[in-house]
C-alpha cells in the first residue's frame, strides 16, 4: 500500500473523481484547475450508467442518477421524416451540474486550486513537481493529469500526441420546451429521435432545463448533428467575422452566414420534426470531433486520467464513466501495490485495455458520418434502409456500455 501527496491537473469530473478516490485511500490531494470560473454552468445533458451511481455509492456521495429526464424510447425518423420505428429502451438524461456539484462539494475547498494554470512537470527518483504559469512549483509524490482532450501533461510525456481530426464536426442546438411545437412534444420529450439522411446522423433528446428545472414546459431539447466537413470548410467555419481563425471558433464568434447556412441544411436534410426545433436553437455551437488512443498513460510518478488518456469520439457517450473507473483503479492500484511506479504500471494496462476500447468503439459507430455516403446517390429505399440499421445499432450501444463498465467497480 502506498499513500502521500498527489497533485492532480484539472479540477472536472475526472479531476474530482481523482480526488475522492485517492483521499479514500489515505492520500493528500491538491486540485489546481487553469479554469477560474465554477464550472457547473457550463455542462449540458449527460446519459446516465448505473455504473457511474456505482462510483457514486462506493464515495459516500449522494447524486441520484435516477434523477432527470426520463426517455422510454427509441425513434427513427425515416428519410420522409415520418418516424417510423419506435424501439423500448429506456434512458435517463441527467444534468452535467448534478454530478459536478456534488463532488466538487464534498471536496474540502483549501485542496482545490481555481486560476491555476500547469505548464510542466519535473520527476526524479524521490518524487514530482508541478510547475504553474504564475512560477509556483509544487513538489509531491504522485501527478495525475486530468486536464482533458487538449491536455497539457500529455505532449510532455508523448510528444507525437495530437488528436487526429475525425473528418466532421458535431453541430448542437439547444431549444427551450415551450418553443417545441406542441403537438411534437409528447414524441420527442418521450425519446431518443434520430433523422440519419445520407451519410449524417442527428440524434435528439430532451434535457433538464436551466438550473436543472424538469417541471414540464421548463425542459430543454437537445440536438446533436454530426456532418462530415472537410479541412478547408472546417477552416472557414473557425474563422470569425473579422477574418482570424481560430482552432475552435469561441461559440459567440461563429458567424451569422454560417449558422444561417446550417439551419437552411437542417430545413433541406433532417426529419421536419427535429429540423423546426433545430432552426429555432438560439445559437448552435459546433466542435470538430477527435480521437486519440495513448499508447501509454503511466510515465514513472505520471499517471493520465479521463479525457487526457484517452480521446473518444462521442457516440460511445462514456467520457464521464471512463473516468470515474480510471480514477478507482488508479486508487486500487496504489493500495495494492508497494510502490507507486508498481502501481502505476498495474494502472497503466488495467485502464489502456479500457480506453482503448472506448476509442476504438467510438470509431465505428462514426464511421456512419461518411462524407462519400453523402455524396453515393442512394435511393430512397438504400437510403431508409441503411439508417435503420445505424439507428438499431445506435438504440443498442447504451446497453454495450453497461455490459464494458459492470464489473470494474
Ligand atoms: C465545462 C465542461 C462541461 C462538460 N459538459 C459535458 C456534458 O454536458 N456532457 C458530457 O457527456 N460531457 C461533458 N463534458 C466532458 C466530460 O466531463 C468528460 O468526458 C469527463 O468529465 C472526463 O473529462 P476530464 O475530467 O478527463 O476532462 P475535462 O472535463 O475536459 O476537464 C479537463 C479540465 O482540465 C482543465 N485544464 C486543462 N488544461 C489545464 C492546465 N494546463 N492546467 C490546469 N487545468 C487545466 C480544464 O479547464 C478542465 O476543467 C464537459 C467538460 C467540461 C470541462
Amino acid at each position: 500500500m502506498t499513500t502521500g501527496h498527489a497533485l492532480i491537473i484539472g479540477g472536472s469530473l475526472g479531476g474530482l473523481f481523482a480526488a475522492h478516490f485517492l483521499r479514500a485511500a489515505g492520500w493528500r490531494v491538491d486540485v489546481f484547475e487553469r479554469s477560474s470560473d465554477d464550472l457547473a454552468g457550463r455542462g449540458a445533458g449527460l446519459g446516465t450508467h448505473e455504473a457511474l451511481a456505482r462510483v457514486l455509492r462506493r464515495l459516500g456521495i449522494g447524486a441520484d442518477m435516477e434523477l432527470g429526464v426520463h426517455t422510454p424510447y427509441y425513434v427513427w425518423f425515416d428519410a420522409g421524416g415520418k418516424p417510423a420505428l419506435k424501439l423500448d429502451r429506456p434512458r435517463v438524461m441527467t444534468a452535467w451540474a448534478w454530478l459536478y456539484r456534488p463532488l466538487k462539494d464534498a471536496l474540502p475547498a483549501q485542496y482545490y486550486h481555481p486560476a491555476k494554470t500547469f505548464v510542466s512537470a519535473e520527476q526524479d527518483a524521490n518524487g514530482v513537481t508541478a510547475i504553474f504559469a504564475d512560477g509556483a512549483r509544487v513538489r509531491g509524490d504522485l501527478l495525475v493529469a486530468a486536464d482533458g482532450p487538449r491536455s497539457t501533461v500529455r505532449p510532455q510525456m508523448l510528444p507525437d500526441s495530437k488528436p487526429e481530426y475525425a473528418g466532421y464536426v458535431a453541430w448542437r442546438g439547444l431549444t427551450p420546451e415551450a418553443e417545441v411545437a406542441a403537438a411534437e412534444r409528447k414524441l420527442l420529450f418521450t425519446s431518443n429521435a434520430f433523422s440519419i439522411p445520407g451519410g449524417e446522423l442527428a440524434l435528439a433528446y430532451p434535457v433538464p432545463g436551466r438550473d436543472g428545472d424538469l417541471r414540464e414546459g421548463r425542459r430543454d431539447y437537445n440536438i446533436v448533428w454530426y456532418r462530415p466537413t472537410d479541412t478547408a470548410a472546417l477552416a472557414d467555419m473557425n474563422t470569425d467575422a473579422a477574418g482570424r481563425r481560430h482552432e475552435q471558433i469561441p461559440p459567440p464568434l461563429i458567424r451569422p452566414d454560417v449558422i444561417a447556412a446550417v439551419k437552411a441544411d437542417a430545413r433541406a436534410l433532417l426529419a421536419r420534426s427535429i429540423a423546426d426545433v433545430f432552426v429555432r436553437a438560439e445559437r448552435p455551437i459546433f466542435q470538430a470531433i477527435h480521437d486519440f488512443a495513448s499508447p501509454q498513460i503511466a510515465f514513472g510518478r505520471i499517471a493520465l486520467l479521463g479525457d487526457a488518456a484517452f480521446v473518444a469520439r462521442p457516440h460511445v457517450g462514456a467520457g464521464v464513466t471512463k473516468a470515474a473507473l480510471d480514477a478507482a483503479c488508479l486508487a486500487d492500484a496504489l493500495a495494492d501495490n508497494a510502490s507507486i511506479v508498481a502501481a502505476l504500471a498495474v494502472y497503466n494496462d488495467a485502464r489502456r485495455r479500457a480506453g482503448d476500447w472506448v476509442v476504438s468503439r467510438s470509431r465505428e459507430f462514426g464511421a456512419c458520418v461518411n462524407a462519400a455516403v453523402s455524396r453515393s446517390g442512394m435511393s430512397a429505399e438504400q437510403e431508409n434502409e441503411r439508417s435503420e440499421r445505424v439507428f438499431r445499432e445506435n438504440a443498442d450501444l447504451h446497453i454495450e456500455v453497461r455490459e464494458w463498465a459492470k464489473d470494474a467497480v
